[in-house]
């Protein structure tokens, strides 16, 4: 590492440090970063600066957005009462691109892992409790079908249980460990459509 300048070295260790980028990659990115015309270096700087500072959860679903209450919550057209739970807004976002569902979200920011040290207080399953003291008639717990996935949606439906409201899991015609964002809107749909009770 030695080889750089101080200032290349910082950049490559920042990249390094984000989720499935290697030394290799981050050294490849880092070097096209330096060769980019300094407007375009600074646009992606500013970028990352603004959407940090201004990308917000939504006081209701917990999903990332850039006001109080995303689109999703303020819409008057989404079923209130029909909430599915995901582990990320990516997923959210796999969803909502099937145009098809017409409920909430709630978005619990990753999934119960103890070989990474996540616990359910990590997540935002408070939240999601607060939610359900409303007029709540399903949740669909879409969490990954991984095994942190299942952990994480077993958990949730122990809970919900003794408040007595209908919970569901989405079939697992989604392949084991897949995210949601890689599988296509014809797999996301059958899998919701053949949720079972829990
Ligand atoms: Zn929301």
């Amino acid at each position: 590492m030695d080889y750089y300048s101080s200032h290349i070295n910082k950049l490559i260790e920042s990249l390094a440090g984000l989720p499935g980028i290697g030394v290799k990659t981050a050294q490849r990115l880092a070097f096209h970063i330096i060769n980019m015309p300094e407007e375009n270096a600074g646009a992606l700087a500013a970028a990352i600066t603004g959407a940090r500072q201004n990308v917000q959860y939504c006081s209701c679903c917990c999903t990332l957005t850039d006001k109080e209450l995303c689109p999703i919550c303020s819409s008057p057209e989404r079923d209130k009462k029909v909430i599915m739970v995901v582990e990320n807004s990516r997923d959210l976002a796999a969803y909502e691109k099937t145009g098809k569902y017409k409920g909430v979200y709630h978005v619990l920011h990753g999934a119960i892992s103890p070989m990474l040290g996540i616990s359910p207080a990590d997540l935002k399953i408070k939240e999601l409790l607060v939610r359900l003291k409303g007029d709540v008639d399903e949740v669909i717990l879409a969490t990954n079908s991984g095994i942190e996935g299942e952990a994480t949606a077993m958990y949730i439906s122990k809970l919900i249980k003794p408040i007595g409201i209908k919970t569901t899991r989405i079939a697992s015609g989604v392949p084991v460990g897949g995210d949601l964002e890689y599988i296509d809107e014809v797999t996301l749909l059958r899998a919701l459509n053949n949720r079972n009770e829990l």
